[in-house]
C-alpha cells in the first residue's frame, strides 16, 4: 500500500475504521522486517496498541523500515527495551493528578485528559501507559470532579485540553467541554493539543473549527508535526482552515531519531509550518518513555541542531528547544551557548556567524 494506490476516502469515519490495527493490516501496508513484525506481536499482547489510519500509512514508505513517518507509527521490536532512566510516566502526571482526568504541575495552568483515543498511536508516545487503554472521550460527568477543582482554584488561568486526541471526538463534545470550561469564568485561554492534523487531516471539517472557535473563546491549537512529508495538500488545507476560522496555531515537535534529527529535514519543517501560518513554538526533547530509548537522542543532538539553526532561521520560524523535566518538574529551555564571557558590565557574545561582540550594559542611575 502506499499513497498511489490507496483510496485516501475524505470521511474521517472511514479512516477511523479502516485504520490499522494489527499485523495483518500491518503485512498488508507495509513489507515487515522481523524487528517490525516482533515489535507489533508485543504491542498486541502487552504494550501501547497499533493504530495507523489508511491516510497516514499512505504517507509511509512500504519497503523501507527507515522511513520517518514508518518509525513514527510501526512498532519495533526496541519497544522491549527499558534503559536506564526510563520512566513509566517520565512527566509525573499520575503524581500531579489532583482530580481525575486533570493534571496540574504548574501554578498557572493545568491538563484536563478528555480521551485516551488517538487516530495514530505514536510510538514514542508519553502517555503510553495510558493511551488506547479503552474508555475513548470521557463524558461531562466524568470530567464533572475536575471542572470543580478549576471552580475552586481560579488561580488557574488555562487549560490544555489533550489526551489522547481531543479531536477524535464529535464536535459536539468537543463544543460542549470548551462550553463547560466557559462557564467557569477563571480562565483566560484554552490550548487543545492534537494530532489530528497531522494524521487525520480530513477531520477538520467547518463544524469542528466552529465548536473550537464559538465554544471558549480564546482558544489555541497546538499541533504536532514531527516531519516535512507530514505537510501535505490535505494538511495544508486542515491549517488554513483553523487559521481561516480565527484560531492561533502552534506546533510542538519532538526531537527523535530516525525521524527528524538533522538541521535540514527541521529547517524544511519549521519553514514549511510558518509558510502554513502555523508557528513553530516547540522543539522537545523526547521524554525517557520506557521502550523508547531507540527513538531518542542525546541532549546534545538538539543543540548542534541549533547551532545551525540560529541566524538561518526567522524568529518567528525557530522554535525553542526544550526538556520537559523528568518527574513533573515543569520544561526548561536549553541550546547553545551565545555568551562567550561576562564581564563587570560588559557581556561577550558569539554570534552565529562566530564573531565576537560586546554589548555595554548603561551606567548606574545616580
Ligand atoms: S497523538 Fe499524541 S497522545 Fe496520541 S499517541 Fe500520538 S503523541 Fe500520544
Amino acid at each position: 500500500m502506499n499513497a498511489g494506490t490507496l483510496p485516501l476516502a475524505p470521511d474521517w469515519g472511514w479512516q477511523l475504521r479502516r485504520a490499522i490495527t494489527d499485523l495483518e493490516g500491518l503485512e498488508r501496508a507495509f513489507r515487515l522486517t522481523d524487528a517490525e513484525r516482533e515489535g507489533a506481536r508485543r504491542a498486541l499482547a502487552q504494550g501501547l496498541p497499533i493504530s495507523i489510519t489508511p491516510y497516514y500509512a499512505a504517507l509511509a514508505d512500504p519497503e523501507d523500515e527507515r522511513c520517518p513517518i514508518r518509525r513514527q507509527c510501526v512498532p519495533r521490536a526496541e519497544e522491549a527495551r527499558e534503559a536506564p532512566g526510563d520512566l513509566r510516566d517520565p512527566l509525573g502526571e499520575e503524581a500531579h493528578e489532583v482530580a481525575p482526568e486533570l493534571v496540574r504541575r504548574y501554578p498557572d495552568r493545568a491538563l484536563l485528559l478528555v480521551s485516551d483515543r488517538c487516530s495514530v498511536y505514536c510510538r514514542f508516545c508519553t502517555r503510553s501507559r495510558m493511551v488506547g487503554q479503552g474508555g475513548g472521550a470521557r463524558s461531562l460527568e466524568q470530567l464533572e470532579p475536575a471542572f470543580r477543582y478549576l471552580a475552586a482554584h481560579p488561580e488557574v488561568r488555562e487549560v490544555i485540553v489533550s489526551g489522547g486526541d481531543p479531536l477524535v471526538a464529535t464536535a459536539s463534545r468537543i463544543r460542549a467541554i470548551l462550553e463547560r470550561l466557559r462557564a467557569l469564568g477563571t480562565l483566560d485561554t484554552v490550548r487543545v493539543a492534537t494530532r489530528v492534523p497531522v494524521t487525520l487531516p480530513m477531520r477538520v471539517d467547518d463544524e469542528l473549527c466552529r465548536a473550537l472557535r464559538e465554544g471558549f473563546g480564546a482558544t489555541w491549537v497546538m499541533t504536532h508535526f514531527n516531519h516535512p512529508r507530514e505537510l501535505t495538500e490535505e494538511a495544508t488545507r486542515a491549517l488554513a482552515r483553523l487559521v481561516d476560522h480565527g484560531l492561533p496555531v502552534m506546533n510542538q515537535t519532538v526531537l527523535l531519531r530516525g525521524v527528524n534529527d538533522d538541521a535540514e529535514t527541521l529547517e524544511q519543517l519549521f519553514r514549511g509550518l510558518v509558510a502554513r501560518r502555523v508557528r513553530p513554538y516547540y522543539l522537545l526533547q523526547a521524554d525517557p518513555v520506557i521502550g523508547t530509548s531507540h527513538l531518542r537522542t542525546p541532549l546534545s543532538t538538539g543543540v548542534a541542531i541549533f547551532e545551525r539553526l540560529q541566524g538561518r532561521l526567522s524568529g518567528i520560524a525557530l522554535p525553542k528547544l526544550i526538556v520537559d523535566t523528568p518527574g513533573g518538574r515543569g520544561k526548561v529551555p536549553h541550546g547553545p551557548d551565545w555568551v562567550a564571557r561576562r564581564g563587570e558590565g560588559v557581556t561577550t557574545f558569539r554570534t552565529f556567524r562566530g564573531e565576537l561582540a560586546d554589548y555595554v550594559d548603561p551606567p548606574e542611575e545616580p
